[in-house]
């Protein structure tokens, strides 16, 4: 075969020049072009031994491990390497396409996207149309929306960044378990004052100011900002407080005023600001004056300074509030703070119906599992999924014959998994008790003494 006759040649040069990095890549990529996954990932694998932080190949390692359908050592390795700013291009698109299989469009359309920015030329057309996103060639000049996902997005200015995309939600509150009193606080605090400003002008109730959601992660926070979009039909706005900061430090501190200004546009939006701490006064890594420059522009931003915020809703969460600044907290900013605890059991029970949603099942009993899981957040109970999905194919494998999953399944694996919100629960005590600014935590306490 024409295949094993290159293959041959390339051991052979490779055996009088071991050295030679890019003849080892060029190996392993035609062993992998010739469907060859075991081979090339032995290749790879070996070549890692040595030159054991060459990002190139370990790309060609997670390629080989696609190849052979292992997707979560795949995963694993690209999730190492596309972390870092400097990630290739082809990394990029792959782990692209495996967080689109395991349902996380945003993030692949984000990851796609990044891919693309550091090589035009790893765009993959059928993933690109997958994933909604136009490519360089097919952009047209006008700033149509772009379909991502079934859901509209809308770009910044012609710019693909990826905190600039508008969605709009198709859940609602009736699609979050439990975390009633976090919804009602939302309607009375954002939702009504939006919907009736004059009212509320009327009896001279000021409008205006956030909500800042804190508690364990994995819990529900964007999910429920989410869903307050969804509630009103309002469109959503995702925006990662680090890639603020990264566009800060990377000189383009117009993109922040820009966000505000495409999101008062949009209205009514909600603005969803993640990971807040990350502009806690104590951050160390950032350069001191960058990092004030950034806060205050964000503050001036949330007062409506240049424009007025009318139509927007606010929303941010943290794991970690006792970190942030006491600005943020003023009347206007984030003047409300509310907990939100991990879901207690009909939540629990909720979220396993939604998670196992088209998998095949065999009559589960979410409550008596919902009951064994006291502690986990949503994304522990989507572990527990995940093990009990892995076992069944093992088992399948074995017997050659596919078996739904049971709630023996989902029970075996909970109780391999440690539900990850003690850890939260250990340091939130400590500031609850002696840090307690004015009683912001005291939700904390008293979900604690209820336990
Ligand atoms: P956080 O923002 O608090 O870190 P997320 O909102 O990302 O957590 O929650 C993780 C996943 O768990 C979500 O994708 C969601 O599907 C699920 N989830 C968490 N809480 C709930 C809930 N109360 N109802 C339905 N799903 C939930």
């Amino acid at each position: 075969m024409a295949g094993d006759d290159a293959i041959a040649a390339l051991r052979a040069a490779l055996q009088v020049s071991p050295d030679n990095l890019p003849l080892v890549l060029h190996l392993g990529d035609t062993l992998l072009s010739l469907g060859r996954g075991e081979e090339a990932e032995r290749e790879f694998r070996q070549a890692l031994s040595r030159w054991s932080e060459n990002a190139q190949l370990k790309v060609g390692l997670a390629c080989a491990f696609d190849q052979q359908g292992k997707t979560s050592h795949a995963q694993v390795v690209l999730e190492e390497i596309c972390g870092k700013p400097d990630a290739p291009a082809r990394g990029l698109v792959l782990y692209a396409r495996l967080l689109l299989r395991s349902g996380e469009a945003e993030k692949a359309v984000r990851t796609y996207k990044r891919g693309l920015a550091a090589d035009p030329t790893a765009a993959d057309e059928t993933l690109a149309e997958q994933l909604g996103v136009r490519t360089a060639a097919s952009l047209p000049d006008s700033e149509d929306d772009d379909i991502v996902d079934g859901r509209e997005r809308q770009r910044i200015g012609g710019e693909m960044g990826p905190a600039g995309e508008i969605e709009r939600p198709k859940i609602a509150f009736a699609d979050v378990g439990g975390m009633e009193t976090v919804k009602e606080e939302i309607r009375l605090k954002i939702i009504y004052p939006i919907q009736h400003a004059d009212l509320y002008r009327s009896y001279g109730k000021a409008i205006g100011g956030g909500i800042l959601l804190y508690g364990p992660p994995g819990c529900g926070k964007t999910h429920l900002a989410r869903a307050t979009a969804g509630e009103i039909k309002a469109g959503f706005m995702n925006i990662g407080i680090n890639d603020v900061l990264d566009m800060w430090i990377g000189q383009s501190e117009k993109n922040l005023h820009a966000l505000f200004d495409q999101a008062r546009r949009s209205q009514p939006c909600v603005m969803f600001f993640d990971e807040v701490d990350a502009l806690a006064a104590s951050r160390t890594d950032l350069k001191q004056s960058a990092g004030r420059q950034a806060i205050n522009q964000f503050l001036a931003e949330l007062d409506g300074v240049q424009a007025s915020n009318d139509g927007l809703l606010i929303l941010a969460a943290t794991n970690a509030p006792w970190h942030l600044d006491s600005a943020f907290r003023r009347p206007g900013r984030f003047d409300r703070i509310l907990f939100v605890p991990p879901p207690d059991a009909s939540a629990r029970a909720e979220i396993l119906r939604v998670l196992l949603k088209g998998k095949p099942v065999d009559n589960i009993d979410h409550d008596q599992v919902a009951k064994k899981t006291d502690g986990f957040s949503g994304a522990d109970l989507k572990a527990v999924i995940d093990v009990a999905v892995e076992g069944k194919l093992k088992q399948a494998m074995k017997e050659g014959i596919p078996r739904p999953l049971t709630t023996k399944d989902l029970l075996t694996a909970a109780a391999g998994i440690k539900p990850s919100t003690r850890e939260w629960f250990a340091s939130a005590r400590n500031y609850a008790l002696y840090a307690n600014q004015g009683g912001a935590y005291d939700d904390v306490l008293k979900y604690l003494d209820k336990r």
